[in-house]
């Protein structure tokens, strides 16, 4: 078998792909990895589902029959925003301790990780019910690439007995994440020559009051892990030309939802609130993600963690999501953790740097686990 990568020269590699989303462009980086995998010994299967576009799901089969482990990692990223970059985007470059590219903290940092820790302990996963990689595209725009993995019927989906997503925690153990429910509202008007307004109805002043009235919505009562579910309107369009009255408007809203709000009575709540002046339409649907914090693999994984932090680890969520809500509900909901290398803060910034420390620590703890999970009971 050839020697395998370290955990620096893996990261460093998936940075030096191209991967932002949009468009994505995931496939040649998937395939230079499942290329990878077979050559340390694991089945690959990828699964197109676009154009260049690509999800991976990678095995490493144990002895014994039982659900395996799973990984889930995405390798999209975020574009690099306006702001210039001291450190090139793709060129891994590693500067005071820090290992700097887009993608760093999320998530190839971790994507890294999560493989050479499987390929470090290849025999406990073999001695146990093995370990299943999810690797997808498409996570930042909405988990296009793990929704289009469910989707097929002719996948092969794993029924895992527990799955880690190793989104950018700073190795802290996540137990869950807020739902995402992004919508967009329309508004219809009638248009006429901007100098007779009064022959038109104007769609951007009926946006502008729904606009004022989705302000004070209620979502509902804080969430005890959760907090505050939230709204914020992100974009609003509207208009061709100054001297017309707009016939058609739109704003796009993102909810951040926690796991007692079901979206579909939310959506109705939303529209009462907002009249029959608005049409809304369901862009993105993500259910909230939440593990019961005394569930005993769950305590495993936060054994495993305490050594890596000061003070006592108690259950902690995060808001963005995560190919998690997609997943989970099409695997059988195994209880999962979010756990990654990746600095929280890092995620989505200029200059995005993964922590190498951090790097080498989620290693041990990914291996710690692997093995933990892989024991004979
Ligand atoms: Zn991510």
């Amino acid at each position: 078998m050839p020697s395998a990568l370290s955990v620096i020269e893996l990261t460093q590699k998936l940075l030096a792909f191209d991967t932002i989303n949009p468009p994505g462009n995931e496939e040649e980086c998937l395939l230079w990895l499942r290329d990878y995998l077979q050559t340390q010994g694991f089945e690959v299967s990828e699964h197109p589902f676009g154009e260049n576009r690509m999800n991976l799901i990678a095995r490493l089969k144990g002895s014994k029959s039982g659900a395996p482990l799973a990984f889930s990692g995405h390798l999209d990223t975020v574009p690099l925003g306006n702001a210039p970059w001291k450190y090139p985007p793709f060129g891994g470059d590693i500067v005071d301790g820090k290992l700097f590219g887009r993608g760093s903290s999320d998530m190839k940092a971790a994507v890294a990780a999560f493989i050479v820790a499987c390929i470090d302990q290849r025999a406990a996963i073999s001695a146990g019910t093995g370990v299943v990689l999810l690797l997808t595209g498409g996570e930042e725009t909405g988990c296009d690439g793990a929704r289009a993995l469910i989707s097929y019927l002719s996948v092969d989906l794993p029924r895992p007995a527990a799955v880690i997503v190793g989104e950018a925690t700073g190795n802290y153990p996540v137990i869950g994440h807020k739902g995402a429910l992004w919508l967009r509202c329309e508004t219809q008007g009638k248009t006429a020559h901007g100098a007779m307004p009064e022959l038109g109805i104007n769609a951007i002043y009926l946006a502008a009051d729904a606009i004022g009235k989705i302000r004070s919505f209620e979502l509902g009562p804080p969430h005890p892990l959760m907090k505050k579910p939230t709204l914020n309107v992100g974009t609003v369009r509207g208009g061709l030309n100054i001297n017309s009255v707009p016939d058609r408007a739109s704003f796009d809203v993102d909810l951040r939802t926690d796991p007692t709000l079901a979206h579909t009575a939310l959506i109705t709540r939303l529209q009462c609130h907002l009249s029959d002046a608005v049409t809304i339409t369901t862009l993105v649907d993500l259910p909230a993600v939440l593990t019961n914090s005394l569930h005993p693999w769950i305590q495993q994984v936060i054994a495993a963690c305490q050594s890596l932090h000061d003070k006592p680890i108690s259950p902690r969520i995060v808001p963005y999501f995560t190919d998690a809500a997609v997943l989970l509900n099409a695997v059988g909901n195994p209880p999962c953790v979010i756990l990654g290398p990746g600095e929280p803060s890092m995620a989505h910034q200029t200059d995005e740097y993964c922590e190498v420390q951090r790097l080498t620590e989620c290693v041990a703890l990914y291996q710690r686990l692997i093995v933990e999970f892989s024991k004979p009971l």
